[in-house]
């Protein structure tokens, strides 16, 4: 990060230019913006088609005593994908929905479409839905929807649920399954999915207390951006296949460009559009969902039409059996593995650190590995760096340590704020 930047901003224009104060007469004696292009012709996508428009954006406030919460979560991640499968348990049918890896909100709605399509199959007029996560309330709700009377039994609702300790974008295809056991069916299944979700989500746009957003998400680097580029490491030689656990982010299954026509695509701006303290940028428009209001909204849904809530704690198969309703479905997450033995679910650790809410700063960014997300509730943040290397999906893979480490996060913290600064020797 020199003081002038290679393509001709000095720090003074870089740091009203975040502060979007900087008139279009500054930019005139800027590096054309056809040279500029160049670059990007090589390594990415072309710019966005209005150069020289400038974007004012607040700059995110990182420092350390920003920081007001740290949560830590467990993916409850399948090699096989989400087991949407049944079986039955004395005369109770238990339809399953669990196991969704990094991907359960993103897949809540069309997951709890599959699992209730077969449901639906023994035409019941009440069912149970046990848990109150993300999956489960939206099952629930989904479930009333079709016509179904309904009451959820979990030990938690959703605002105590590991769900509410998510970062919480639209990430359909985030560690939820591993390619080979998953089969060359599970992408039609994946898609369905997907689409499904992304439909329910888009009608929750614009509602009151904004339960779904979409924001700007800005990728941030020194060096020309690549697309990343997976190729097995022919030196390791264990996979899931020979200890049950993966080994290198090859295995997992990457299903994003199936779904490309209807989400939007990242693009390189040109560095009139850079707003940061960062010589490449590029821009994309994410979904993500308020945790408060969307459970708010969801919650408010489910007792409106009529749902019940008991809080109880199930200790094995044969309790779905007791319930009153025959037709249930089981929606506990990573608590699948002790309750129905399920050893297949492998824990994938992660955490967030919550900043103060910067409504002022209503866009994501990541840098080295560092993503803050900026919500209603808190500017979220994540630390995935890993030393000596980038481990991708890998990281956090077979960790089921579930105590925050605050020092993760102000690490990161301090890896991500200088792109928010002006340019060392800047005015
Ligand atoms: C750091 C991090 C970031 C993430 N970010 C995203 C993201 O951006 N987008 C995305 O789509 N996904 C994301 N995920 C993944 C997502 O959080 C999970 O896939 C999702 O929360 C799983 O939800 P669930 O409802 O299945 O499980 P849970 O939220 O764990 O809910 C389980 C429910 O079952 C109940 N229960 C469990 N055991 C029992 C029992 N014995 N008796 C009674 N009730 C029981 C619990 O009380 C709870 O109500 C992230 C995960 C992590 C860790």
């Amino acid at each position: 990060m020199a003081g002038r930047s290679q393509f001709g901003l000095s720090a003074l224009e870089r740091r009203a230019l975040l502060k979007g104060s900087l008139g279009a007469a500054a930019f005139a004696g800027m590096q054309s913006y056809a040279s500029a292009a160049k670059i990007a012709e090589v390594t990415a996508p072309p710019p966005m088609p209005l150069p020289g428009r400038k974007v004012a954006l607040v700059p995110l406030r990182v420092t350390p005593d920003q920081l007001i919460d740290v949560k830590c979560c467990i993916r409850p991640f399948r090699a096989a994908g989400p087991n949407l499968g049944t079986q039955m348990i004395g005369d109770t049918l238990v339809v399953h929905n669990y196991g969704h890896g990094g991907s359960g909100w993103s897949l809540s709605w069309g997951s709890a479409d599959v699992a209730l399509g077969k449901a639906l199959s023994v035409l019941p007029k009440e069912i149970a839905v046990v848990g109150c996560g993300i999956v489960g309330l939206t099952t629930a709700v989904l479930a009333q929807q079709y016509g179904l009377k309904v009451t959820i039994y979990a030990r938690d609702m959703i605002q105590r649920t590991r769900s509410f300790r998510a970062s919480g974008s639209f990430t359909p295809s985030s560690r939820v399954a591993l390619t080979e056991p998953a089969g060359p069916e599970f992408g039609d299944l994946w898609e369905r999915m997907a689409r499904f979700s992304w439909k329910a989500f888009r009608t929750c746009i614009g509602l009151p207390g904004n339960p779904v957003e979409f924001q700007d998400n800005y990728g941030l680097s020194d060096t020309p951006p690549q697309r990343r580029v997976r190729e097995p490491n022919p030196a390791i030689t264990d996979s899931y296949a020979t200890r049950g656990i993966p080994f290198q982010e090859t295995e997992f299954a990457h299903l994003d460009d199936r779904i490309k026509d209807i989400v939007p695509q990242s693009s390189l701006l040109p560095p009139e559009e850079n707003p940061f303290n960062a010589a490449y940028a590029s821009r994309t428009s994410h979904m993500y969902f308020n945790f408060a209001s969307y459970g708010h909204m969801l919650l408010t849904e489910f007792f409106g039409r009529g749902g019940q809530f008991v809080m109880r704690d199930f200790h094995g198969p044969a309790d779905y059996a007791k319930l009153k309703e025959k037709v249930v479905i089981n929606c506990t997450g990573y608590a699948a593995r002790d309750l129905w033995q399920d050893k297949t679910i492998i824990p994938v650790r992660g955490q967030t650190g919550w900043l103060v809410p910067q409504p002022d700063s209503h866009y994501a960014v990541r840098y080295k590995n560092v993503m803050l997300m900026s919500k209603a509730d808190g500017v979220c943040v994540m630390n995935n760096n890993s030393i000596p290397e980038d481990l991708g999906d890998m990281f956090g893979v077979g960790n089921s340590m579930e105590l925050p480490n605050p020092a993760d996060i102000q690490a990161g913290l301090k890896l991500i704020a200088p792109v928010f600064a002006p340019p060392v020797g800047g005015a």
